[in-house]
């Protein structure tokens, strides 16, 4: 009998589960299993703030896919997808066609700029390892330009935040220690530079544990950052933002870095196909297929879960994606031998937001937890997703040890 092909398509933290937790449990005969991605490397998405601020350096942030994938069970094409049939069951890339007979969809986040003019062009997104460094070198560029100008610019040395979620407080975290470093390293008085978070709900973290909040914000306004909070952007130009006070009242905070951490949304390819979608999410059915295409699974920051209990997707995050991939592993395993798929249940142990490299808030396994305590576990959690993916070796590559 001819061997089934199972293409996985991208290597975040959803693909590379399936993928790893597949070699796991097969023999090299199993099935063809080919893992296409756009990189040569995997990259952990959960650290992209501190490369984006310049607190950890790309390369820290990203481990070659051949390190963690066994070549004699799992194929690895590096290739950036173009287009997906799911009708006619083959996958388009700038290296070829591909068909299959099973699918996964693993093809990870978007920046979500709700249509608002100007943010496409003009604002930054903590989108991938390669906007991360962009990033970090923009911010650079903008210090070392204001310190050599004969009329000097102050707004070159305001950065603009938009979005208070977790992405925006992790970055303001890692901001808070970097602008003084950045202030030594080119000359700048610290007083010169403002660093302002804005947020359109009336609150920072909206639907997080208030004390916890309240910790954070006075963290982060010790470091000099300012926040301004139920004033949405409305408007990006090349000079800084709009945000919107009142009724009929608007400002314009001029700046020379604006990045946008308002939200995300799954990736634009799957508009493109015939799945039912919601921002390029996909509704899955509980054992993550997508509805209509049994041969299909949507693995990570594609696929849209609804949490039962309280009638709302959980939200898209590494923890869920890395579990999804174990159960996707398991589920072409049954489909390959006809046996039955299981359903996805997640395991949520809670969720730590880093406020630097020296602080966090956090609740785990329903415990409220702040400073030194919850950066540790921060870490842990981080060293954590490197031995699911890659084992101890790659925790000794690429842990973080730096631990108090
Ligand atoms: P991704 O990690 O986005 O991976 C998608 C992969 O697909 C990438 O390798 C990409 O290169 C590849 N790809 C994309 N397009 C193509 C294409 N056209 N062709 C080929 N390859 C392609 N979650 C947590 O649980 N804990 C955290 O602490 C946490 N911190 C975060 C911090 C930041 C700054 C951000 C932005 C997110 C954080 N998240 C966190 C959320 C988490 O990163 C995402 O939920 C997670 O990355 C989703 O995994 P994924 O596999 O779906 O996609
Ligand atoms: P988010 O959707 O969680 O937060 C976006 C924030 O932007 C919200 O507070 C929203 O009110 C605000 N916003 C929306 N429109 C705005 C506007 N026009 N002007 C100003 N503010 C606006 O998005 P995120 O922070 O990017 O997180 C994405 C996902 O990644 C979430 O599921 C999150 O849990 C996960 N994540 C987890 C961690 C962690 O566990 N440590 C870290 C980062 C991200």
């Amino acid at each position: 009998m001819k061997r089934p092909t199972i293409l996985v398509l991208g290597a975040g933290y959803g693909g590379l589960s399936t993928v790893v937790n597949l070699q796991k449990n097969i023999g090299s005969d199993f099935a063809d299993i080919t893992l296409i991605n756009q990189n040569s490397y995997h990259y952990e998405s959960t650290w992209l703030h501190e490369a984006s601020a310049g607190t950890l350096r790309p390369d820290q942030v990203r481990y070659d896919i051949k390190d963690v994938i066994n070549e004699n069970k799992v194929k690895f094409v590096q290739a950036t997808v173009e287009g997906i049939d799911v009708d006619g069951k083959t996958v388009t890339t700038n290296n070829g066609v591909f068909s299959y007979d099973y699918l996964v969809i693993g093809l990870g986040f978007e920046g979500e700029t709700f249509g608002i003019t100007g943010l496409d062009k003009y604002a930054f997104s903590i989108a991938n390892v390669k906007a991360a460094r962009q990033i970090r070198e923009h911010i650079e560029y903008q210090f070392a330009t204001w310190s050599m100008e004969e009329e000097k610019d102050d707004s070159r040395l305001t950065i603009v935040v938009g979005g208070a979620g977790f992405t925006g407080i992790e970055f303001l975290g890692e901001l808070g220690n970097r602008v003084p470093e950045l202030c030594k390293e080119f000359d700048v008085p610290q007083e010169k530079v403002r660093v302002v978070c804005v947020e359109a709900a009336p609150m920072v973290l909206p639907g997080f544990d208030p004390e916890l909040v309240d910790y954070a914000v006075g963290h982060l306004q010790s470091k000099g950052i300012e926040f301004s909070i139920g004033t949405p952007v409305v408007e990006a130009t090349p000079e800084g933002v709009k945000i919107k006070k009142g009724e009929e009242e608007f400002e314009f905070i001029k700046a020379g870095t604006v990045v946008w951490a308002a939200g995300v949304r799954g990736n634009r390819l799957i508009e493109a196909t015939s799945i039912e979608n919601m921002r390029a999410r996909v509704k899955v059915e509980p054992d993550m297929r997508a509805p209509g295409y049994p041969d299909v699974f949507i693995v990570g920051d594609c696929a849209l879960l609804i949490n039962e209990e309280i009638n709302r997707p959980y939200p898209p995050t590494a923890q869920i994606a890395m579990q999804q991939g174990e159960t996707i592993a398991k589920n072409l395993i049954a489909l390959v031998n006809g046996t039955d798929t299981q359903t996805f249940v997640p395991d949520l142990k809670g969720s730590v937001c880093s406020l630097g490299e020296d602080d966090a808030i956090g609740v785990v396994f329903g415990k409220k937890v702040t400073g030194a305590k919850a950066s540790f576990m921060k870490k842990m959690v981080d060293n954590r997703a490197l031995f699911m993916l890659g084992g101890p070796s790659l925790v000794v590559k690429k842990g973080k040890f730096n631990l108090l």
